[in-house]
């Protein structure tokens, strides 16, 4: 298992892999395990292939990345490794980010600690466990503020002429300890999943961004921007029937793009950075920017052979975004 003594050298770009383990269901129907994480940087995937006379084999598939946790993974290991490194960033006036991208049902929610259904024990751990943040310099006068993308409220982006970006209306609360951000989480997250009419209103259509901001003086010192994406599959979406699911699938699709294009932008210190291609890269455009941004994407994939394909999507996208 990983050490911290494993933790590599500080770089922009941190790109994870964690798989979970095969749920119930997947059980149930006998679905296989096709995810080997053989070291802490390599993840396999065993794709079922069919040959000529009908047999069928497994086709492995490698992929490096700067960490892999598997199934027996915590989230506070998890958290260890990925958020945490970053919350010096933002106590040296830098953007940090963290993003889990994934399927629908691969573990996005569970990692950025945003599942308060109380089924499991270990959530209140996620990324979202903020202790060390608050904790982290007791000499400063810590105003922590919470930005939750409500959707009772319906909010606008505008972008001003010298390019700084606003979300107008948007919800920003001060707090003084973990116990409150923890509440206004859970508020904002049975909010997320509540019933809604809409159809965007399931929580695996939307992005949910939570941020965090560290002021000083009155002044903005730091952000710190949690990320939990509208699941990457596409299937459901293209063969719907429900012309707003698709448009919807569309516009989620063409945002992932735009992410993955300002990341990668970011990485290679580009001057440009093509923010403007999403409401999701708009609103997070300046930790895509700047000296000292930093950004870890977490890829949460499903074990089973079942999503072998959007596992395989997946692990590409990570893939190209480190
Ligand atoms: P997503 O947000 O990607 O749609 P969830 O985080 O809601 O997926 O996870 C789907 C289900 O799988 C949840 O019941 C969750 O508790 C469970 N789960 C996800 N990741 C893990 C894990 N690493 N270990 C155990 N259970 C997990
Ligand atoms: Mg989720």
């Amino acid at each position: 298992p990983l050490t911290s003594n494993d933790l590599i050298e500080e770089h922009r770009i941190c790109v994870c892999v964690r798989a979970r383990p095969l749920n119930k269901k997947e059980l149930t129907m006998k679905d296989l395990d096709v995810i080997t994480i053989p070291s802490k940087d390599v993840v396999m995937v065993h794709e079922p292939k069919q040959k000529v006379d009908l047999t069928r084999y497994l086709e492995n598939q490698t992929f490096r990345f700067d960490y892999t946790f598997d199934e027996s993974s915590t989230n506070e290991m998890v958290y260890r490794f990925t958020a945490q490194p970053l919350v010096e960033t933002i106590f040296e006036r830098g953007m940090a980010t963290c993003f889990a991208y994934g399927q629908t049902g691969s573990g996005k929610t569970h990692t950025m600690g945003g599942d308060f259904s109380g089924k499991n024990q270990d959530c209140s751990k996620g990324i979202y466990a903020l202790q060390r943040c608050l904790s982290h310099d007791k000499e400063a006068k810590l105003q922590e503020v919470f930005d939750l993308l409500n959707r009772k409220t319906k909010l606008r982006v505008l972008e001003d002429g010298k390019q700084q970006v606003q979300v107008v209306g948007l919800h920003e609360r001060e707090v003084k300890c973990t116990e409150e951000v923890l509440k206004l989480i859970e508020i904002g997250n049975s909010c997320r999943t509540s019933g809604q009419t809409s159809a965007n209103a399931h929580s695996s259509r939307s992005h949910a961004v939570f941020q965090i901001i560290l002021r000083r003086r009155g002044k903005m010192h730091g952000k710190f921007s949690l990320i939990d994406l509208a699941g990457n599959e596409r299937g459901a979406d293209t063969s719907s029937a429900d012309r707003q699911t698709r448009l919807e699938g569309a516009e989620i699709n063409k945002s992932l793009l735009a992410l993955k294009e300002c990341i990668r932008a970011l990485g290679r210190n580009k001057p440009h950075t093509p923010f403007r291609a999403s409401k999701l890269t708009q609103v997070l455009r300046d930790s895509f920017i700047g000296e000292n941004s930093r950004t870890c994407m977490i890829a949460t994939i499903s074990p089973g052979m079942a999503s072998c394909e959007n596992t395989l999507n997946t692990l590409r996208y990570a893939n190209r975004v480190k």
